[in-house]
Formats: C-alpha cells, structure tokens, sequence
C-alpha cells in the first residue's frame, strides 16, 4: 500500500482526499486526513457567524469519501526527511504528504475587545460578544473579508456606530461600478469609510491614526489579511513572509521528496502570478495536488498547476452584494453585477464549493473545474 498523509480538512484538504479515494482501489492507496476538529469549519462564512447567523454544522467525516480514514488530532510537526507527521497523539508515516492546514488572520495591534477576523475561533468569541456590545466599532481593513464583515455586523447591530478604516482605496481595487456600489451600500448601512488611512495604535477605548486623529472606539475588528499556517515554519520547511510553504509548479516542495502542498497554506514560485488566498484558489489547488500526487507515485511526469481567476463575489450583508469580474490575475474589469442579484450569486457560490465537495464525495467523478487562464510558469 502506498500511504497518503493529507494535513487539514478544509476545502482543499477534502477535495484532494476525496479525489485520491477514488482512485484508491485501483492504485492501493491507504489515505489519512489528519484534522484538528471534527467540525468542518465553512470558512467564507465566517463574517456571518460572528455576526451571529446560525450555520448548519457539518463533520469532516461526513464530507470524506471511503476508503479515507479520518484521524482527529492536532499536527505539531513535520518531519519531511523521515516523512512522518507528528501529532499530539503519535507518529504517522508517509509515501506521500498533502500539506494543506490553510491559514489565520493575525491581528496587527495586541487589545483588549479587538477581534481578529479569520484567526481559530475568533468568529465565535466575536458572536459572543456582539450582544452586549455598545458604542463605536472601528473596523481595521477594507479587504474583501474586512468589507464582508463590517457590512454584515451593520445589518446585525444597526445601533453600533462603524468605522471602517482602510490603507487603500476602493476606486484603485475595483471598478468604477464597483467601487461606487459599496460607497452606496457603506453609506445606506451607515458605515464610515476612511481611505488612504493608516492606524498608528488601538488603545482602550479609541483607535490612534498615522495622522493624529483619534477615533472613538468599543470595540475593534481586526482584518489586516491572511497568513499561513505557522506549521511549515515550525517544521524547518522553506516558507515566505507570509508562513507560506514554498512549492514548485506541480505543487510539490522541491528537495523534499513526497511533499506536496495545497490550499491557503502554500505559494506557489515567484513568476507564476499573484494567487490570492480564498477558497477560490484553495479547491483547485486541492484537486490539483491529488492529481500530482497520483503522478508522482506512478513515477508518471506532474503537470504545472495552470489558474485564471474569474472574479470577485462580495456579500454586503444578507441582501445585498457585489460580483467584480477580473481578469485572470485578479485586476478589475468594468464589468460588475450588484445588489440582491449579486447577493443572490454570493449565496450560490458559498453552497457550490460544499456541493462540490459532497458530489466528488458521492460519485467518484472529478465534477470540480475552474477556470485555467494565464497563471501558470513557463514550464
Ligand atoms: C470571513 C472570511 C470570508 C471569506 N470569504 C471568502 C470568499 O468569499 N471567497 C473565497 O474564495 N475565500 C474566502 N475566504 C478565504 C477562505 O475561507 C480560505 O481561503 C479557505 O478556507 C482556504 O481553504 P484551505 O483548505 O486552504 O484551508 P482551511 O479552510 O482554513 O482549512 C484548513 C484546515 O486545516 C486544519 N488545521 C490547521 N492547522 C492544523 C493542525 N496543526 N493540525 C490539524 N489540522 C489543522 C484546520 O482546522 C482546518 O480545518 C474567506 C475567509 C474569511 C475569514
């Protein structure tokens, strides 16, 4: 048997897990998931349950195609030259290793009532809390999740007062139809939007900017971005700034003989393109690192992970959002779709990935596509 170690259940996890139990039978394959929950945490949503939506809880099991054996423990390390896995459990050998833990929001600022959106278990804490909190919100970020989070928490807690405070600005990320639709939707959920605007300190009960000013504040929100797992790190593995493990084109670690890697938790070489981090880059990766992993048992050549992005779908509370079509390296075109049709997509978009997930699960068939467009290398 040739065994296969997959590092996280998330999307792209359970999507290359699923892809390699179909072909277990025929290659003799033995296939393990290590997870460090049973639930299986459905990560775009996280803005709607901080804001307290209940969401239907799934296992990882339940998502997992037989033969694979689901083990619930938390990895603590990596041992990529005698390919075993550490958990707080034991050891687990491999012949090849899917390292797919994802990623975590970090906040910038060390406070007290700050939430840390994207980071383990902060939705929750952030759901908690919403009921009793009062006053001004100072929101840190107009990201795609900074924007998904505030408009949300405004359409929850009508009574807060939110400021969103960005160091970019909205008309050099979107188009024009973009960028004056969430200005529409900011102003119509009365959230404050400061551009261009740097935070110097969050303190107890206001936030410090680069320029001076201060803004009154209950509570912050943190959403400065995405960093990988810190376990490749902690491994001795070859990371960027980012705590990304470094892959090659076929998505496995060069030097490192077996080890792949997928999801938020990789990047890919410097010249293949920008690959934003989001469930939209995850699930490819997912289903493409099954594909090198077969390869490369076989013996057989691995082929380069090729990716266009086809756009961005925002939601803007529950009834209201935006759909920015880009071109394939994630620049806006003039082309938007907005309001509740938009709202509309985004919710088809969320339910598509677990579908997909589930329908890979059932029938063995590789449904899951998406777009290749131009990133790729020059291999
Ligand atoms: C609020 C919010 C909204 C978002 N909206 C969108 C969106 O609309 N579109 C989009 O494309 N992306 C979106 N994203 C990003 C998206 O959620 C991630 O890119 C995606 O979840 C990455 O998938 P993944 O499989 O790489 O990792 P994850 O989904 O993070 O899964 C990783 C899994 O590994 C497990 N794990 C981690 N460390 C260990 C360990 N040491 N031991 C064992 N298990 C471990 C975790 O428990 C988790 O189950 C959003 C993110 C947030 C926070």
């Amino acid at each position: 048997m040739k065994r296969i170690v997959i590092a996280g259940g998330g999307y792209a996890g359970i999507l290359a897990a699923n892809r390699l139990a179909a072909q277990s039978k025929k290659e003799g394959y033995s296939i393990t998931l290590i997870n460090a929950s049973e639930t299986f945490v459905e990560r775009i949503r996280d803005h709607q349950a901080g804001a307290g939506q209940p969401l239907p809880r799934m296992s990882v099991r339940e998502l997992l195609r037989a033969p694979v054996a689901f083990l619930h423990d938390r990895i603590e390390s990596i041992d990529a030259v005698g390919k075993t896995v550490g958990t707080q459990s034991g050891f687990v050998p491999y012949d090849a290793l899917i390292y797919a833990p994802g990623s975590e929001g970090r906040p910038s600022f060390a406070a007290e009532n700050s939430y840390c959106i994207g980071a383990p278990g902060e939705a929750d804490r952030l759901r908690r809390a919403l009921p009793s909190a009062k006053g001004s919100v100072v929101v840190l970020g107009a990201g795609l999740t900074g924007i998904e989070t505030s408009t949300e928490l405004a359409e929850a807690r009508p009574d807060l007062s939110i400021t969103v405070v960005h160091t970019g600005n909205l008309d050099r990320e979107y188009s024009q139809k973009g960028a004056n639709h969430l200005r529409k939707v900011f102003r119509r959920l009365q959230i404050r939007l400061l551009e261009d605007t740097r935070i110097q300190a969050i303190r107890p009960s206001s936030v410090l900017l680069a320029d001076g000013r201060t803004l009154p504040s209950d509570m912050t929100i943190q959403s400065g971005g995405l960093f990988g797992s810190p376990l490749a790190r902690i491994s001795g593995l070859p990371v960027n700034d980012r705590d990304q493990l470094l892959v090659d084109e076929t998505l496995m670690v060069p030097d490192y003989d077996g080890l792949f890697g997928a999801g938020d938790a990789i990047a890919l070489p410097e010249g293949y393109g920008f690959m934003r981090m989001g469930c939209v880059t995850a699930m490819p990766l997912g289903a493409h690192a099954a594909g090198s992993v077969s390869q490369y048992l076989a013996g057989a050549k691995r082929r380069a992970f090729r990716f266009g992005f086809p756009g961005r779908s925002i939601s803007l509370g529950r009834n209201d959002g935006l759909i920015q079509f880009t071109d394939s390296f994630d620049g806006p075109v003039e082309r938007a779709i907005t309001g509740r049709s938009a709202a509309f997509i985004k919710e088809q978009v969320c339910r598509y990935t677990v579908r997909m997930l589930r329908l890979e699960r059932t029938t063995g068939w590789k449904v899951f596509r998406w777009p290749q467009g131009q990133l790729q290398t020059a291999n």
